[in-house]
C-alpha cells in the first residue's frame, strides 16, 4: 500500500514512511492511495473470527510489506488485550465500550498499536522524539502506549487547566520517557505548536521528529478496528437489523476510520458524527460551507477541537462531494445541558451511565434511528474518567474519587520559540 498527502497524490511514501513522518511534509494528511475490499465471505464469517484474525485482515493490507506478518499479529494481539464489549441498553440501542484499557479512554488502541509500529520500525536506531497535542484522553494514551518503549522519547502538550485533573495525573505521573507540558494556551495552540515543529527543517535536521495525533495513520487506521467488531457483535446476538453507528468526534479521526471500514465493504447504514458547541462539521453539513471557529470549553473536552484536522481526510474520501457525504453521515450537535440531561436519561431509563463523550453521541443516535434499524454508540471514555461533571448528573456518583497525586507539571507560553527551546535541549 502506497499513501499519499492529502494536499499531493503524485508523491507517493510507504506505510513505514508515513508513520514516521506523522504529517506530510506539504503540511497534509497521509491517506491511503486506495481502500482495499473485503470479500462478501469475509463478512458473513466475521460474527464467529477470532478478533485478532479480523484484526489481521483488516489492518494487513494498509501494512503491506512493512511489518512481518508475524510480527504484526504480535502487536495487534498486545494492541487489543482487553476487552471491547457490546452492551445492549434498550430494543433500539447498544453501547460499544471501548474505555477498558489502561488509561480508560478509547485512544489506548490507537496509541498502543502505533507506539509498537515506531518501536518495530526504529530498532537499532537514534532515538526519535514523539510530539503531541492533547486536549485531554490522546495525551494519557499515547503516554502509556509509549511508556518504556526503548529509542523513543514523548513531549506531550495540553492546555493548561482545561482537561481534567485525573487526565493530568495519567500524563505527568509516569516520568522516565515522557514528559507533559502544560501550555498556556489552548488545545487549538498546543495542535499549531506540533505541526509548526513538524514543518521545522532547521528543528528536523537535528532531531529525529514525529507527531503521534489522530493525524498519525498508525493511530488513526486500527480505530477501524472498533467497527468490525461492534458489527460482528451486532449479528452475533443475532440482530439482522441495519446499523447506525453514533460517533462521538473531536478531531473526527475516529469517524473517519468508521468510514474507511465502511468502504472496506462494512454494512453500516448510517453515521452520526456526534459534535458538542464544537461542531464545525455539523455545521457543514447543515450549511454547506466549512467554517472552523475557535475552541469552546465544554464537559466532552475530549472533543473540543475547533478546527478538526481529519476533515480534509473526509473530504478527500468522498471527492469533495457534499451531497455524498450527507448521504451516509447525519450530524449532531449537543450542548452541555443536554449532555447532563442525557446521562441522567440514560440513567433513569436503562440504568446505564455514560461519560459526557458517549453521552454526546446517545444524545445524536436518539431521534435518527428509523424503524427496523439498531443504533450503536460508540462509549469512548469511562464515566470514572469524569466523574466531577458525571456526578452533577447522577448524584452520588463520585463516591470512586480519585486520590492519586498529581504527578510533576512542567508549564510553558503558547509560543513556538519556546517549544523549540523545550526539544533542543
Ligand atoms: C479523542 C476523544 C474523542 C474524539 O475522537 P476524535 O477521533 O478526535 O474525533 C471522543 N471521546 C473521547 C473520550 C476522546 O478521548
Amino acid at each position: 500500500m502506497k499513501y499519499h498527502s492529502t494536499r499531493n497524490k503524485e508523491q507517493k511514501y510507504s506505510f513505514r514512511e508515513a508513520a514516521l513522518i506523522g504529517l506530510a511534509p506539504d503540511r497534509g494528511l497521509f491517506v491511503p492511495d486506495t481502500i482495499p475490499q473485503l470479500p462478501a465471505g469475509f463478512f458473513e464469517e466475521l460474527p464467529e473470527m477470532d478478533s485478532i484474525n479480523m484484526a489481521m485482515r483488516v489492518m494487513r493490507p494498509y501494512v503491506g510489506e512493512d511489518i512481518p506478518e508475524e510480527r504484526l499479529h504480535q502487536i495487534l494481539k498486545e494492541t487489543l488485550a482487553f476487552s471491547l464489549p457490546l452492551r445492549k441498553l434498550d430494543e433500539e440501542s447498544y453501547v460499544m465500550e471501548l474505555f477498558h484499557g489502561p488509561t480508560m479512554a478509547f485512544k489506548d488502541v490507537g496509541a498502543r498499536f502505533m507506539a509498537r509500529c515506531m518501536a518495530e520500525f526504529r530498532k537499532g536506531q537514534e532515538e526519535i522524539t514523539v510530539l503531541v497535542a492533547t486536549s485531554g484522553d490522546t495525551g494519557s494514551a499515547v503516554a502509556h502506549g509509549f511508556y518504556e518503549v526503548p529509542g523513543v522519547k514523548v513531549e506531550i502538550l495540553y492546555p493548561k487547566g482545561k482537561i481534567s485533573p485525573f487526565q493530568e495525573q495519567q500524563m505527568t505521573s509516569l516520568g522516565g520517557n515522557i514528559s507533559a507540558w502544560a501550555v498556556d494556551g489552548s488545545f487549538d495552540d498546543c495542535q499549531r505548536l506540533v505541526k509548526q515543529a513538524l514543518n521545522d527543517a532547521d528543528l528536523t535536521e537535528s532531531l529525529q521528529l514525529s507527531s503521534a495525533n489522530s493525524i498519525n495513520v498508525a493511530r488513526f487506521l486500527p480505530q477501524m478496528i472498533y467497527y468490525f467488531m461492534a458489527y460482528a457483535q451486532l449479528r452475533k446476538r443475532g440482530d439482522c437489523r441495519e446499523v447506525v453507528m453514533a460517533v462521538p468526534c473531536g478531531n473526527l479521526g475516529n469517524l473517519t476510520a468508521g468510514l474507511y471500514a465502511h468502504r472496506m465493504g462494512l454494512p453500516i447504514h448510517k453515521f452520526v458524527a456526534a459534535q458538542n458547541a464544537n461542531d464545525a462539521f455539523y455545521r457543514y453539513l447543515k450549511e454547506g460551507e466549512y467554517l472552523p471557529k475557535s475552541t469552546i470549553a465544554t464537559y466532552s473536552n475530549a472533543m473540543d477541537v475547533g478546527a478538526p484536522s481529519n476533515f480534509s481526510r473526509i473530504l478527500e474520501l468522498f471527492d469533495h462531494n457534499l451531497e455524498a457525504i450527507r448521504k451516509l453521515i447525519v450530524a449532531s450537535s449537543t450542548s452541555d445541558e443536554q449532555t447532563l440531561g442525557q446521562i441522567r436519561q440514560g440513567y433513569d431509563e436503562s440504568h446505564y451511565i455514560s461519560d459526557p463523550h458517549a453521552a454526546v453521541a446517545l444524545h445524536g443516535l436518539q431521534g435518527i434511528l428509523g424503524k427496523g434499524q439498531a443504533g450503536i454508540f460508540l462509549a469512548t471514555a469511562h464515566p470514572r474518567k469524569f466523574e466531577d461533571v458525571v456526578s452533577r448528573a447522577v448524584p452520588g456518583f463520585n463516591h470512586h474519587k480519585s486520590t492519586s497525586s498529581p504527578g510533576q507539571r512542567k508549564c510553558m507560553s503558547n509560543s513556538y520559540a519556546q517549544l523549540k527551546d523545550v526539544l533542543l535541549v
